[in-house]
Parts: structure tokens; C-alpha cells; sequence
């Protein structure tokens, strides 16, 4: 933290509607380092055009959604990585969008490997062709195609590749989102989706042994590798990402043991691992394309 320059805060409630008018001091700011800000060098004892460029976008999934001007995570293009398609099911009152790489009719399905990574040349031309659309319907249309809505902030210097440039927020997407509905499965009360008869569903008594568990394990690790965590199973509202993680990758390995039907405790070890190898200090090359597989295999083996 001791190295981050706050440059402005935006006051709430609400969340800005287009960030590009809210951060264009600092665009003005981001203009003058591209073109060089006149600095002295007591070295050499002149002056020098000192430069900066702002080179990644950090931020949670929603911030960035802004940032990128995209359609977001609830889009029929929704990934601002790839131009992976969303389907929901027609026959459901629930119309909610999500990425399957099988489409459930079985017809297509996206090769992981092979997925149509967004470049970042996309922006211009969605924009492009949002402009040159004559009506707001088709204008709609095309945003709603492409996923984006027009170009992003921080466009003025032209340092970002908004493909490639916008790391994933790993925190929301795995603590916050991947873990906690799994566990919301494995407890039967996933978004209403999961029925009582599902064999990945542990037993309410055994889930209350679980919450007893963990607070009684928690109790004797010292604070400086986790804050307490709450009893889980009865109230999931105090587990921020910090307990969520914890949870997930130092306890729920035993605590789930023979009580999670043995291929849903496998796939769930194998999330740990990745969690891991994402969490380490370090990463060669070679883990990287190591954990690319144990990704996709993850998500496949999620899907069936
Ligand atoms: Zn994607």
C-alpha cells in the first residue's frame, strides 16, 4: 500500500454511471506524462522530459465492467476476455445468462483451448459501428452482440490494451463467487436450482458438525493466518473473502473428508490445488501452462 498514489475518491452511494467523465483529470494528467513532464536530473544537471504510462486497470469485476464499457457478466457477450456466447435455459422462468463451454442442447460447444480471445482492437470497432448505426435499435443491437458499448475509459493515451491489460480480480471470482456457491450446492440451497435429492447435497446434521468444526478449529490457529471464522453453516453474512479462502483451501480438505460424495471431494481438492498454485508467491512459465490444464479439466469435469 505504501507505494499506491491515491488520485481521487468517488463518493457513493451510488456507483459512477459513465467512470470516463469521472476519471478525465487523470486522463489530463496521464496526457502530460505521455508527452513529458520538464524535469531536472541533479546527476546530470539538466533538465529531461520525465515520462509515465499507465499500463494495467486493476479493479473488482462491476468497476471494471465501467471502466471497459462493456454489457458486464449478465450479458448475452459477457466476458471481457473472450467472445464466448451466454445461453440461459428457455424453458426456465429464471433468465439468467451463464457461459457453459457445452451448450445443454449438445449441439456446439467451445474448445478451452481455442476460445475466441477478444483483441484489443474489438473496442474500436464496436464503437465504430455503434456510431455508423442509424437507429438506437440497431445501435443496441451491435452492443448487445459485441458486448460493448463503446470505448473505454483511460482511452486518451492510448498505453492500455484493454484485451490483455485487465487482470482478473481473482479475489471476487473465486473466493467470493466460485467457492461460495459451491458450497451453497453442497448445502442444497443453490440459487434455487439444486433439488433435494441431488447426491452432491451433505446432510443437514453432518453440515452442523461441519459449522461446530470449524469453529472449534479456528479457535487454535493463531490470527496471523486467519481472523475468526464464524460458524458458517447457520450464517454464511460474516464470511468475508479472507474466511471464504481459508475455509476452503485449509479446512474444507478435512472437513469434507468421506462426507462429500468422493468425486465432488476430488474435484474440490483439485480447486484447492489450483487455488494454490494461483495464491503463490511465485509462478514459472511451466505452471503456468500446468494450471491451464488443471483449469479447463476443472471446468469440464464441473459441467458434466
Ligand atoms: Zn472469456
Amino acid at each position: 500500500m505504501g507505494r499506491l498514489i491515491c488520485v481521487g475518491v468517488i463518493p457513493g452511494p451510488k456507483g459512477p454511471k459513465r467512470l470516463d467523465t469521472f476519471v478525465s483529470p487523470f486522463e489530463d494528467e496521464c496526457v502530460s506524462l505521455a508527452y513529458g513532464i520538464k524535469t531536472f536530473d541533479c546527476t546530470t544537471r539538466d533538465y529531461f522530459p520525465l515520462r509515465g504510462y499507465q499500463l494495467f486497470f486493476l479493479a473488482d469485476i462491476v468497476a471494471m465492467e465501467k471502466g471497459l464499457n462493456i454489457k458486464g457478466h449478465n450479458a448475452k457477450c459477457p466476458c471481457r476476455s473472450c467472445r464466448i456466447r451466454a445461453v440461459n435455459d428457455p424453458n426456465s422462468k429464471n433468465k439468467t445468462y451463464y457461459v457453459p463451454l457445452f451448450h445443454p442442447s449438445g449441439q456446439t460447444a467451445w474448445d478451452p483451448k481455442n476460445l475466441p480471445l477478444r483483441s484489443h482492437g474489438d473496442w474500436c470497432r464496436a464503437t465504430r459501428a455503434i456510431e455508423n448505426a442509424s437507429t438506437k435499435k440497431d445501435k443496441e443491437a451491435i452492443a448487445q452482440k459485441t458486448g460493448i458499448k463503446g470505448m473505454p475509459a483511460f482511452s486518451r493515451v492510448g498505453s492500455l490494451n484493454y484485451a490483455r491489460g485487465m487482470p482478473w480480480d481473482f479475489m471476487h471470482l473465486l473466493f467470493e463467487n466460485v467457492v461460495k456457491n459451491l458450497f451453497n450446492m453442497w448445502m442444497g440451497s443453490f440459487k434455487n436450482l439444486t433439488s433435494e435429492n441431488e447426491d452432491f447435497i451433505i446432510p443437514a446434521d453432518i453440515w452442523k458438525k461441519i459449522g461446530k468444526e470449524t469453529v472449534n478449529a479456528v479457535k487454535y490457529i493463531p490470527s496471523q493466518f486467519v481472523r475468526s471464522v464464524k460458524n458458517l453453516v447457520d450464517d454464511q453474512t460474516t464470511m468475508n473473502a479472507e474466511a471464504w479462502s481459508f475455509w476452503f483451501m485449509y479446512m474444507a480438505p478435512i472437513l469434507l473428508k468421506n462426507r462429500l460424495v468422493e468425486k465432488y471431494y476430488r474435484h474440490a481438492c483439485d480447486l484447492v490445488t489450483i487455488m494454490k498454485m494461483c495464491t503463490q508467491f511465485s509462478i514459472t512459465r511451466e505452471e503456468v501452462d500446468e494450471l491451464e490444464e488443471h483449469i479447463i479439466q476443472w471446468v469440464q469435469r464441473y459441467e458434466k
